[in-house]
């Protein structure tokens, strides 16, 4: 199934690999023209970029790291000096460094909130000026189910995700009569390098507390992008979208 975004730009970031690389794609295959950050993985961003450019579409590539502000904002003015105009921001860049809280170090905590929240308020800030300018858009985060439910070793990720829940509801108020939505795509547990670091144990105990029995693929959180950048769900923002097999409700 596909939802068309034929005739619209878009941007994901972190999107050389896991699920921002998934997301790129499906927006491509979608009809749209997709520009992607990345911060280290150079190679396997620049085969997503071909991999866009042999559906027809254009590509464009940025090394960026998503906690710079100033690189975000000429990220965007890059993009819409090439394309006119940028109807889609997909903000996926993330890590975890998991531990409990009594083994936390300061740096663990600010580069998890950096990386994960602070990247969120620098892409959509720059994305809002052109986006309320065109009165249309859609920014999409990419947040976690933690940030609803909590996680045992995981105070600074669930912090972050969680921050994400607040600012993407009080963002699409403040956009709202400027026909800018802002959604939020909350993934449960999704097979990719972040979640390979899991043991085989914490795995199992993890598909065991999932109703529909399995975790869930890159391409599931993709599709559910795809829906919220397209103009089907023209009348839907400040969601928390679940795509977790049921695992919090
Ligand atoms: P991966 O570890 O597979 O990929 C992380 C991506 O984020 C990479 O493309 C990486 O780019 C990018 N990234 C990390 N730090 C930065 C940075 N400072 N600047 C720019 N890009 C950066 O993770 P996933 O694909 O699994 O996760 C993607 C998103 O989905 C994250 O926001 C994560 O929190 C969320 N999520 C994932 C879940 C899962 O089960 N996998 C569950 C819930 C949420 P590079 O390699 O170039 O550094």
């Amino acid at each position: 199934m596909s939802f068309s975004l034929e005739g619209k730009t878009c941007l994901v970031t972190g999107a050389g690999r896991g699920i921002g690389r998934a997301i790129a794609l499906a927006l491509g295959a979608a009809g749209a023209d997709v520009a992607i950050t990345y911060s280290r993985s150079e190679g396997p961003a620049k085969e997503v970029e071909a991999e866009i450019i042999k559906m027809g579409r254009k590509a464009l590539i940025f090394q960026a790291d998503a906690i710079d502000g100033k690189r975000a904002d000429e990220v965007i003015g890059e993009i819409t000096k090439a394309w006119g105009k940028l109807d889609i921001l997909v903000n996926n860049a993330g890590i975890t460094k998991d531990t409990l809280i009594m083994r936390m170090s300061e740096e663990q905590w600010d580069d998890v909130i950096e990386t994960n929240l602070k990247s969120v308020f620098n892409y959509s800030k720059a994305a809002v000026r052109p986006m309320m300018k065109q009165r249309s858009g859609s920014i999409i985060n990419i947040g976690s189910i933690v940030g609803v439910s909590g996680n045992a070793g995981q105070t600074n990720y669930s912090a972050s995700k969680a921050g994400m829940i607040g600012f993407t509801k009080s963002l699409a108020k403040e956009l709202a009569t400027r026909n800018v939505r802002v959604n939020l795509v909350a993934p449960g547990y999704i097979t990719t390098d972040m979640t390979d670091k899991l043991g085989e144990a914490t795995l199992e105990a993890i598909n065991k507390s999932i109703p529909m029995g399995k975790g869930g693929q890159p391409e599931d959180v993709a599709n559910a992008v795809q829906f919220l950048g397209s103009d089907a769900s023209a009348y839907i923002t400040g969601v928390v979208l679940h795509v977790d097999g049921g695992m919090v409700m």
